[in-house]
Order: structure tokens, then C-alpha cells, then sequence
């Protein structure tokens, strides 16, 4: 079975003082709970406090993006192996924000996973359709677009044990959520397009969802078969809705 996974991505949100407080809550709001995996995703210069205050606990911490690069003159880049210096378990790749405010491709996305697996640190790949491509009747083929791209770059191989999150465009930041039914059809067809190529390897594979989870919608999103846990923007920046998240997702 798979374990579930709850992440926050906390964006360009906190500072050293507002991180405290919320790291301290989420770690002792998640204390002791089973069958779920807790995680924050935070801005660069805090991946040193988070990796200090998180050290002794059961939440693991990551980044919210990486070069495709190993190292070199790539001014302002940050490398995978300065994530692993912190001990980053997790790097988020492809945000739809990155993807439509930074340009980043389907190609550069998929050097980026390549890159974060090769350097030791679990990428949480995002995909997801905007309002009209929904509307014209393209999610799949958006989806599976998307998701091909980075299959053709890693192989079917570079997903064992992957993450991948379902993020909705038109659900992300907007308070719209996609119904559960919605979720799990496209949660669906991302595990039926790995399992054609590995049944195992697609039996693995954790599919988060992630456009404005919050605690009161957590649940029902998590009773889905195909749903395994959630990535979460901005209730995760408040501890007690983070810590229902998770709550959520515990056995
Ligand atoms: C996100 O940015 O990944 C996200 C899911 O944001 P929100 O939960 O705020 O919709």
C-alpha cells in the first residue's frame, strides 16, 4: 500500500520569525501520526532553519525548484547538491507557476527531474491543465503530454518510487477545487499511462493532488483510490489547517 504523502508548498511566503512558529506547530500537530508522510517545501534560504528545526522529527523538508544544471557559472541557479546539502528530501519541478511565469518547458522540466533524481533528492513533478484546455475537452492529452515528456527523458525506470502531483491550474490559489470525481478520473488516467509501461513501477508511483486543499475538503479528496495525499500552497502556511491536511491523510 502506499503511504500517504502531504506537502506544503509554501511559495515566497515567511521569514525567519513566522517560520518558527509554524514549523514548531506542524511539527507537534503531526507528532505521532501513521500512515502519512509530512512535508514543507520552503524558499531556499530557509531550507537551513527548516533542516535544523525538523531534524529530530517525522517531517521531512524540500525545495520548490532546482537548476537542470550540476554546477558552473549560472548566476542565481541553484544546483541539486546544494539541495542534498541540507539533507532536502523533496524538489518541486514544473510548478504551473514556473511553468507559465518563468517559461519553463516540457523539456526543461524533464532535465530538471532527471537532474533532482540523479542527485538524490525525490522531484514531485506537477501537471495540469488550464481552465480552457479543460473546457476544450484536452486534459488527457494534456496530462499525458506533459507527463510524456519527462517518460521520454527518464524512462518509465526514473518513476519507481516517483511522485507526481495533479495540480489543476484553474483550482490552484482560486478556492475551486476539482471534485474528488474529477480528481481521481485524472488521477486515474495518470496511473493507467504508467502502468501500460510498468505495472509495478506504476503501482508505486504517489499522485498527490494540489489546487485548494484545505482541511475541509482534505478527506473526501484522500477517500479516492488514486488520490495519495496533496500537495497544498496556502493552507499550508497556517499550521492548524496543515496539521488537519495530514490529519486527514492518517490512518
Ligand atoms: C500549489 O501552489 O501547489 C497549490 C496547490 O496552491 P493552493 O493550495 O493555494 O491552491
Amino acid at each position: 500500500m502506499r503511504q500517504k504523502l502531504v506537502v506544503g508548498n509554501w511559495k515566497m511566503h515567511g521569514s525567519l520569525a513566522a517560520n518558527q512558529m509554524l514549523l514548531a506547530g506542524i511539527q507537534a500537530g503531526v507528532a505521532g501520526l501513521t500512515g502519512v508522510e509530512c512535508a514543507v517545501c520552503v524558499p531556499y534560504p530557509y531550507l537551513a532553519q527548516a533542516q535544523q528545526q525538523l531534524s529530530c522529527s517525522a517531517v521531512a523538508w524540500g525545495a520548490q525548484n532546482l537548476s537542470e544544471q550540476a554546477q558552473g557559472a549560472f548566476t542565481g541557479e541553484i544546483g541539486v547538491a546544494m539541495l542534498a546539502d541540507f539533507a532536502s528530501r523533496y524538489v518541486i519541478v514544473g510548478h504551473s507557476e514556473r511553468r507559465a511565469l518563468y517559461g519553463e518547458s516540457d523539456a526543461l522540466v524533464a532535465q530538471k527531474f532527471l537532474r533532482a533524481r540523479s542527485g538524490g533528492v525525490s522531484p514531485i513533478l506537477c501537471v495540469g491543465e488550464t481552465l480552457e484546455q479543460r473546457q476544450a475537452g484536452q486534459v488527457r492529452e494534456v496530462i499525458a503530454g506533459q507527463l510524456n515528456a519527462v517518460l521520454s527523458a527518464a524512462g518509465i525506470a526514473g518513476f519507481a518510487g516517483a511522485v507526481v502531483a495533479y495540480e489543476p491550474v484553474w483550482a490552484i490559489g482560486t478556492g475551486l477545487t476539482a471534485t474528488p470525481e474529477q480528481a481521481q478520473e485524472v488521477h486515474g488516467a495518470i496511473r493507467g499511462l504508467l502502468v501500460e509501461l510498468d505495472a509495478s513501477v506504476a503501482a508505486g508511483v504517489r499522485v498527490l493532488y494540489g489546487g485548494s486543499v484545505k482541511a475541509g475538503n482534505a478527506a473526501e479528496l484522500f477517500a479516492m483510490p488514486d488520490i495519495d495525499g496533496a500537495l497544498v500552497g496556502g493552507a499550508s502556511l497556517v499550521a492548524e489547517e496543515f496539521v488537519a491536511i495530514c490529519r486527514a491523510a492518517a490512518l
